[in-house]
């Protein structure tokens, strides 16, 4: 179980946010201004933050500079009401964080909390990847299935690697976008689908079982379970 801090000054909206977390079976604290919310930040015994960008007493960017200055490295997902992306958040999220904009779904916010336990979680370096009887050699950028190599093009094995990384985890195809695509917006093209199509023709070949599974309505996640 996660613990997982959520700072939102809008009740009815941290409400359901609290919820939704906690059907994920996490633990959530909630806070309802930037000075509630970074004195328990600084606490530090939080896995993940989801903030609310504008907030009473103390914007959330405001909160996110103190704890990072704290040296606090819980990861932080920043909810903002801005249509436009602003240019700092972009700038946490090149920092290894990661923004919504409003209005979000509310399991699009949890896969997105999943990833950040999950990468808080992973910090160390590692040079392979595995899952069920697949195999990724990051530094070759090999790849195996049931000891048979298989070629990939370069996005194929960004693709295949995202969702090694985040493997048994829903990942809408806007995180896709944003992760292997490094796209801020939905190109309203089939780009996605194209792709996983052929990752899917390489990699569940006949006779497995098939890992790349479509979840209706949400996205794709990587499963060796049906
Ligand atoms: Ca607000």
């Amino acid at each position: 179980m996660a613990q997982v801090l959520v700072v939102e000054d809008d009740l009815e909206m941290a409400d359901e946010i609290r919820c939704e977390l906690q059907a994920h079976g996490h633990q959530v604290d909630v806070a309802q201004d930037g000075a509630a919310g970074l004195a328990l930040a600084l606490t530090g015994r939080f896995d993940a933050i989801t903030l609310d960008r504008g907030l009473p007493v103390l914007d959330g960017l405001a909160l996110v500079d103190a704890v990072r200055k704290a040296g606090i490295l819980t990861p932080v997902l920043m909810v903002s009401a801005f249509s436009a992306v602003d240019e700092r958040i972009r700038g946490l999220r090149a920092g290894g964080d990661d923004y919504l904009v409003k209005p979000f779904d509310l399991a699009e916010l949890a896969a997105r909390v999943e990833v950040l336990l999950r990468r808080s979680q992973n910090r160390a370096a590692v040079v392979n990847l595995q899952f069920a009887d697949l195999e990724l050699d990051l530094i070759s950028r090999s790849v195996r299935r049931a000891g048979t190599e298989l070629v990939l093009m370069s996005k194929e094995f960004q693709l295949l690697e995202y969702l090694v990384r985040n493997s048994r985890q829903v990942l809408t195809k806007r995180m896709i976008l944003e992760a292997v695509w490094h796209f801020n917006f939905d190109p309203a093209t089939n780009l996605i689908e194209v792709h996983v199509a052929r990752l899917r023709k390489k990699i569940d070949l006949p006779g497995l079982p098939p890992l790349i599974h479509t979840v209706r309505g949400a996205g794709y996640m990587l499963s060796d379970t049906p």
